[in-house]
C-alpha cells in the first residue's frame, strides 16, 4: 500500500521545519522528508547564527513576518526549553545619502527606519560620533548614519531548526530523513512523490528545497532561481576587545552603494572569535558539486574589502564556512503556488534573507493550506512579478 499523507513536506531546513511543526500542530497527517538529516551543513541553514531584525531594510512587506516569527520563536522556546533568540540589538550603518541600486540593499537604512516608524519598532538614529562613543568596535566615517534597533539580534539556527522537528515530531509528524525526492506526479489520489526509497501521495505540497528547488521543480524555477555560494568567516580578536565584541550588536555595514559593499557580524559566542561574511557569491552553483573549501586570497580579500579601518582589534580570520543563497532576480521572496502542478505551494528561495522570517512563513503557510488564506499577506512573494502566475 501507498503511504497517503494529507501534507508532504520536501525539505527540512529553516522553512520546512517550521511548516512540518505548523501542519502537525493542526493535527494534519503530514510527513516531511530530506535528503539529509537535518540540522545539516549542506544546503542554506547552517554556521550557527542569523541576523534578526524587524525593522526590515528590504521593504515593508516583510515586517509582519518579522514580527510574528518573533512571536514564534518564543513559543518554540517556551515548549521545547530551548534558548534560540537574543535580542542583543541591531546597528545598521551606511551612507546618509544613499542612493537607490538594483538589489535588495538599495535605500536600505531609509527603507529600515520608514519599516521602524511605520510599525513602531523602538529604534534609535546615531551620529558617526554616537556609535565611536557606544560601540569603539566600530569606525564609521563621517558621513555615515547608524541605526539602532534594540529588539534585533541573532537566532541560532540549527538549533532552531532541531527544536521544530522535535516538536513536529511530537505533535504526530512523520519524518523520512536520509531520502531524496526524485520526481512528482499529479494523480487521481493526489501528489505522488517518488523517493530514492519509494514512493507516497500527499494531498497537498510544500516544496522547501532551498538551493535543490530548481532541480527538482524544472521550469519555471530553474530560470528564476540561482544558488550562489556565500561564505562565512570567524576573525580573531585582540584580548584587549573582548568586552566589546563579546557584548556587541548584530551589525549590517553598507559601505558602498553596491552590493560589493556590503558585509555583516555578530558579536562574540566563544569569547575569542566573531563571525562577519559579505554576499559576493553570484554565479550559479549546482549544491551537490560546490567547491566547499575555502581559499585563504578569498579570506584575505573579504579582510581588506570590508574590515579594514572600520572594526577594531581584529587579528585575522581563524575559520570560513560556504553556505548557499537561492535567489530570485529582484532578490526577494518566492512563496507561490507551482503554475503547472496543482495543490503544490514553491516556499523556500529566499534569497541570503529569510531565515529570520522562517517561523511566521511556516504558519502562513499552514493557514493557507488549511484555511484558504494566510493572516499575513503573502502576495508580495508571488510569481506575477515575473509575469507568471500560480495555480
Ligand atoms: C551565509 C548565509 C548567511 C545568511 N544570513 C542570514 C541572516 O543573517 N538572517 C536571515 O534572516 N537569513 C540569512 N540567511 C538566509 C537564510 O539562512 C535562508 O533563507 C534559509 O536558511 C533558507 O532555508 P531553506 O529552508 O529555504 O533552505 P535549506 O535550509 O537549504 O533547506 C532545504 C532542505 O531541502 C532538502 N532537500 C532539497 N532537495 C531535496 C529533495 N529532492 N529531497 C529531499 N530533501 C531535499 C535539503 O536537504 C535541505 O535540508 C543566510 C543564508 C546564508 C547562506
Amino acid at each position: 500500500m501507498t503511504e497517503s499523507y494529507d501534507v508532504a513536506v520536501i525539505g527540512l531546513g529553516a522553512m520546512g521545519s517550521a511548516s512540518l511543526w505548523q501542519f502537525a500542530r493542526r493535527g494534519l497527517r503530514v510527513v516531511g522528508i530530506d535528503r539529509f538529516s537535518p540540522p545539516h551543513d549542506q544546503g542554506s541553514t547552517h554556521g550557527e547564527t542569523r541576523i534578526t531584525r524587524q525593522a526590515i531594510g528590504e521593504g515593508a512587506s516583510y515586517v509582519p513576518l518579522a514580527l510574528r516569527s518573533h512571536e514564534i520563536w518564543r513559543e518554540v522556546e517556551a515548549q521545547t526549553g530551548e534558548c534560540l533568540l537574543f535580542e542583543v540589538g541591531g546597528l545598521t550603518i551606511s551612507h546618509a545619502g544613499q542612493s537607490d541600486t538594483p538589489k535588495r540593499h538599495g535605500n536600505f537604512l531609509t527603507q529600515a527606519i520608514n519599516a521602524a516608524e511605520r510599525y513602531g519598532i523602538a529604534h534609535e538614529v546615531l551620529t558617526p560620533a554616537d556609535i565611536r562613543q557606544r560601540y569603539p568596535q566600530f569606525r564609521p566615517e563621517t558621513d555615515e548614519l547608524g541605526l539602532f534597533e534594540p529588539g534585533a539580534g541573532y537566532l541560532l539556527a540549527e538549533k532552531c531548526v532541531a527544536a521544530n522537528l522535535g516538536l513536529a515530531r511530537a505533535a504526530g509528524a512523520d519524518l523520512k530523513l536520509s531520502t531524496v525526492v526524485r520526481g512528482l506526479e499529479p494523480g487521481n489520489m493526489g501528489i505522488r512523490l517518488d523517493t530514492d526509497r519509494g514512493s507516497l501521495v500527499a494531498q497537498k505540497l510544500i516544496v522547501a528545497a532551498g538551493p535543490w528547488a530548481p532541480a527538482l521543480l524544472g521550469e519555471p524555477f530553474t530560470s528564476i532561481l540561482t544558488p550562489t555560494r556565500q561564505l562565512m568567516h570567524w576573525l580573531n580578536f585582540d584580548p584587549e576587545w573582548k568586552a566589546d565584541w563579546t557584548t556587541s550588536p548584530v551589525f549590517m555595514w553598507l559601505h558602498e552603494d553596491t552590493r560589493k559593499g556590503f558585509f555583516y557580524g555578530f558579536p562574540s559566542r566563544d569569547g575569542t572569535t566573531i563571525k562577519c561574511a559579505d554576499e559576493i557569491g553570484t554565479s550559479r552553483i549546482d549544491p551537490d558539486a560546490m567547491q566547499r573549501e575555502i581559499r585563504p586570497a578569498a579570506q584575505a580579500n573579504f579582510v581588506a574589502s570590508h574590515l579594514e579601518g572600520r572594526l577594531q582589534g581584529i587579528a585575522g580570520v581563524s575559520t570560513s564556512v560556504s553556505c548557499i543563497y537561492t535567489e530570485t532576480p529582484d532578490s526577494h521572496f518566492l512563496i507561490d503556488w507551482h503554475p503547472k502542478l496543482e495543490n503544490c505551494l514553491v516556499v523556500s528561495p529566499c534569497s541570503g534573507h529569510g531565515f529570520k522570517h522562517a517561523a511566521a512563513i511556516g504558519e502562513a503557510v499552514a493557514q493557507l493550506l488549511t484555511d484558504g488564506r494566510s493572516n499575513i499577506n503573502l502576495i508580495p512573494f508571488a510569481l506575477g512579478r515575473f509575469g507568471l502566475q500560480g495555480e
